[in-house]
């Protein structure tokens, strides 16, 4: 099973929360700052909420989320093994 890099340039995140409302496995918002992190279940070092590593069956929502954001700050890419 093919695993996803996510990763959300945070400091422009504007805070509408299209990814959190298309994709709330994945996405969620902070609530001290507001902005969008990625949910604890996937975060791979616990110090960066920005980023995480999520399987195959949440891509298409994580990938819709970074079509649908409108600063374009959601990246999603193949972990290669
Ligand atoms: S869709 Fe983009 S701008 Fe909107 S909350 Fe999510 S990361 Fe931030």
């Amino acid at each position: 099973m093919a695993k996803y890099k996510v990763w959300i340039d945070r400091d422009q995140c504007i805070s509408d929360m299209v990814c959190v409302a298309l994709c709330p496995d994945v996405f969620e918002m902070n609530p001290d700052d507001n902005k969008s992190q990625i949910v604890e279940k996937w975060r791979t070092d616990p110090n960066n909420i920005a980023e995480g590593i999520i399987p195959e069956e949440l891509k298409d929502c994580a990938e819709q989320a970074a079509n649908s954001c409108p600063v374009s700050i959601i990246h999603v890419e193949e972990v290669k093994e």
